[in-house]
């Protein structure tokens, strides 16, 4: 067909100075890949009826945009003004200043990792936070892991492989994903023995269940929800003492766990650590990038031939930290030797102790200015009062109170629209929907002019 005619070849293509500059940029390999398939496309489309002549002057600016495209990182920063902190499908906590630094360093230099530097032989990369984690948790003896569901599943193995594991009826969680305590059980080779029921289970429950295959007892903070009304748990000090009557170690997996009293931000209590170890507990898991604010890992914290039992098990060789992660827990565990910064230094607690007073005045300078944004595409911006919430299973069911803007427009579609239009921005806002508006909590939001930058772009 005449149309094809007008269409260059990947030869002649290769040779303007256009795609010569992109060669340059994004490598041969790539141009040529993105080139034939413009091709193929432009040939496509003179077969449905296009103009051979301007599907060929469409063809290297296409290519520009496509190379563009995707050399793009898909890891940019979004705004997270959800109203919840701990997102989890957004990267959960945001470390301190001091985290970053000694992570930059750490991945920049080579460190004494596992390395004694005092005798020149072989050191324990784990020795760097056990001495912070004990301190901090009143613990014999600390081991970390990948995360806190690798925390409960070593556990797990090592004392329930090939043996029984007791658990309340009213603590076989789910995480969400796929975490659910009865397939972690399996996975660790571990028989659940439930005990109980949804409601309610008592001392005898748990006393009835052990028997000489009895490998450890677990008892898990049901982070994500709560059963109210006609209840009964046994405590981890009661507990405590059912164990250590049968001889069998008590497991406590708090999921977030905290290693200070939340009251003292304004929020409720989470169980802390340092009291689950305290009750007797004699291993306590939970996670670094909860409400601690750190990055992904899991601790576990308890008794010191239990911390040794697990560091023998093969598994943790699978389930260990690298170098970048060791250095930011330990600058964030270090913040926690002085409580009273936390605010300061830690983004997480930061964000959670907000007021909704400051909140809210933040809401008023910024209403007008947004709205005189929106204004051309057709959307509006109020202020209005709206609820954060912790994230990822800690303190479920509470909210802190917060503020924010309400954003709204024509038509019955306008949230849908405008959260999408704001989703696709060069630094993405991501809201919420709520009552026919997309509502922006300003909790999050550390400098006014961040939102202003991001919807300001084309
Ligand atoms: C969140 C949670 C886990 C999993 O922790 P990750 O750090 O997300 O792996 C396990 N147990 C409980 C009770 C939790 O809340």
């Amino acid at each position: 067909m005449e149309g094809f005619r007008a269409l260059p070849s990947v030869e002649q293509c290769l040779l303007t100075p256009e795609v010569r500059a992109l060669l340059a940029e994004h490598g041969r390999t790539a141009v040529v890949a993105a080139l034939r398939a413009r091709l193929d496309a432009a040939r496509a489309a003179i077969r449905g009826g296009a103009d051979g002549v301007a599907e060929a002057a469409r063809l290297v600016p296409a290519l520009a945009t496509d190379l563009a495209e995707a050399s793009r990182s898909t890891l940019f920063p979004v705004l997270n003004l959800t109203g919840t902190v701990l997102h989890t499908n957004l990267g959960r906590a945001i470390l301190a200043p001091e985290a970053i630094r000694a992570a930059v360093i750490a991945m920049a230099n080579p460190l004494a990792l596992e390395f004694d530097l005092g005798g020149g032989g072989r050191g324990q990369r784990d020795e760097h936070l056990r001495g912070l984690l004990c301190e901090l948790t009143g613990a014999e003896d600390a081991t970390i892991v990948n995360n806190n569901a690798a925390a409960v599943l070593i556990a797990l193995n090592t004392f329930g492989q090939g043996r029984e594991a007791i658990v309340s009826r009213g603590e076989l969680i789910e995480i969400g994903g796929a975490f659910r305590m009865p397939d972690i059980m399996t996975r660790a080779g571990a028989k659940l023995v439930e005990v109980g029921t949804t409601n309610r289970t008592h001392p005898r429950d748990y006393e009835g269940a052990l028997r000489t295959e009895t490998g450890l007892i677990l008892k898990v903070h049901t982070s994500n929800y709560r059963i109210k009304g006609f209840t009964a748990e046994v405590s981890g000090a009661e507990l405590s003492q059912i164990a250590r009557k049968a001889g069998v170690p008590l497991l406590n997996d708090l999921g977030s766990g905290s290693l200070v009293d939340m009251t003292r931000f304004g929020l409720r209590r989470e169980p802390m650590v340092a009291e689950a170890v305290a009750d007797g507990a004699d291993l306590v898991t939970f996670s670094g990038d909860k409400l601690l604010g750190g990055p992904q890992a899991g601790f576990i914290v308890g008794r010191r031939e239990l911390i040794a039992a697990i560091n023998g098990n093969p598994l943790k060789r699978a389930l260990r930290l690298d170098k970048i992660r060791i250095a930011a827990i330990e600058a964030t565990l270090r913040l926690y030797r002085n409580p009273d910064r936390l605010t300061e230094c830690l983004p997480t607690l930061r964000f959670l102790s907000r007021s909704r007073a400051e909140i809210a005045a933040q809401a008023a300078r910024l209403a007008p200015q947004v709205d005189d944004l929106l204004r051309p595409h057709g959307f509006a911006a109020t202020t209005c009062d709206c609820e954060s919430q912790v994230g990822s299973g800690a303190l479920p069911t509470d909210t802190v109170p917060s503020a924010g803007l309400r954003l709204t427009g024509p038509g019955g579609d306008a949230p849908d629209r405008l959260s999408s239009r704001l989703r696709g921005l060069p630094v993405p806002v991501i809201g919420h929907i709520r009552d026919g508006a997309l509502i922006l909590d300003l909790r999050c939001l550390d400098r006014d002019a961040a939102l202003l930058e991001a919807l300001a772009a084309p």
